[in-house]
């Protein structure tokens, strides 16, 4: 498959900050890459250099194939990209937004106004002034601006921000629609790998700058880890006898939720069979009042990514 975004050793540093350090992206034709990141991870900063509005301190950046620095021109005709607040003239309605942006991309056909106001549900608001529009109709726009003109590139960065559930939900058909049926490139950065994992056909995990793990979408619920919860009236009896018989057990860390909070195993003979354990405890005096196998939520398992790979989650 050809190879559409590319970064080699991509570094930007501000002062003392790695803000993007040494990072190394290959997204191909078709795929939507999601950059998942917490706050100052250094998404946005990625992005800013693909679209040249930065440039870095070492290291290179590819769109199809051509390097961007000074004198890419062309390049930008096939990419469409959100980058923070969008900007649209507040004193002129959607539609007229989206038609000057339609002929600042040269697009003839007049009917893609049309058509990308229908795909986005603006329909009731195109003759509204944008200075009017809710937050997320003006977020709603921003995306209308980014693919009007079909790019075969889409850079979005925290594109859903600001949309409503019904909003994010279009956002996500829009671009499995463009990807899947005209080819289209997406690389969408957000810190919610829940909603990334809805669109995402590769995940990239960003934290302090380095890229610390890629995931095929489709083997991420394989990552999970799972765990069997147990509770019972004497859990430091329980913990005792279960350490006792070899087993690795922990009290669960929701210190902040739960008052009592149960134990927690993660050796795999438990998980897979939980009978053997509810068995071993009832025999050793101590019958359980809670057995169950749960796997970790997206949430987790990204925070627990960050951790095992050296972020400080402070
Ligand atoms: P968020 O999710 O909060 O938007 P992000 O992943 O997009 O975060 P960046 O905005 O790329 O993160 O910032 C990465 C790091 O670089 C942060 O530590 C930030 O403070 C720093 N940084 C970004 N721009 C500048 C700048 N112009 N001058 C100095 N430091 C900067």
């Amino acid at each position: 498959m050809i190879e559409v975004i590319r970064t080699i050793n991509l570094t930007k540093i501000y002062g003392k900050v790695y803000a993007v350090d040494d990072l190394n992206l290959s997204i191909k034709q078709g795929e939507i890459y999601g950059f998942l990141g917490l706050n100052g991870a250094g998404k946005t900063t990625t992005i800013k250099m693909l679209l040249g509005m930065i440039t870095p301190t070492s290291g290179q950046c590819y769109l199809q194939g051509k390097r961007i620095g000074r004198g890419s021109v062309g390049i930008w005709n096939d990419v469409g990209y959100i980058v923070e607040t969008p900007y649209s003239y507040p004193e002129l309605t959607i539609e007229e937004n989206l038609e000057i942006v339609r002929r600042l991309r040269g697009v003839e056909d007049r009917c893609c106004v049309d058509w990308i106001i229908e795909k986005l549900k603006l329909g009731d608001y195109r003759s509204k002034r944008v200075k009017h529009l809710s937050l997320g109709n003006a977020q709603r726009l921003g995306i209308a601006k980014a693919i009007i003109h079909r790019p075969k590139i889409l850079l979005l960065d925290e594109p859903t921000n600001g949309l409503d559930p019904a909003g994010i939900v279009e956002v996500r058909r829009l671009l499995v629609d463009l990807a899947q049926n005209e080819g289209t490139t997406v690389l969408i950065s957000s810190h919610k790998l829940d909603e990334i994992s809805k669109v995402a056909t590769n995940i990239g995990i960003i934290h302090g700058g380095r890229l610390i793990k890629e995931i095929d979408g489709r083997q991420l619920q394989n990552q999970l880890k799972k765990v069997l919860i147990l509770d019972g009236r004497d859990k430091e009896g329980m913990r005792l006898v279960l350490s006792q018989a070899g087993y690795d057990v922990s009290i669960k860390d929701r210190s902040l939720e739960e008052e009592s909070p149960p134990l927690e195993i993660y050796d795999k003979d438990a998980i897979d069979a939980p009978e053997k354990i509810a068995e071993f405890l009832v025999n050793a005096g101590y019958p359980p009042t809670l057995l169950k196998v749960e796997k970790e939520d997206l949430e987790m398992y990204f925070l627990r990514m960050i951790g095992e790979n050296g972020g400080d989650l402070e």
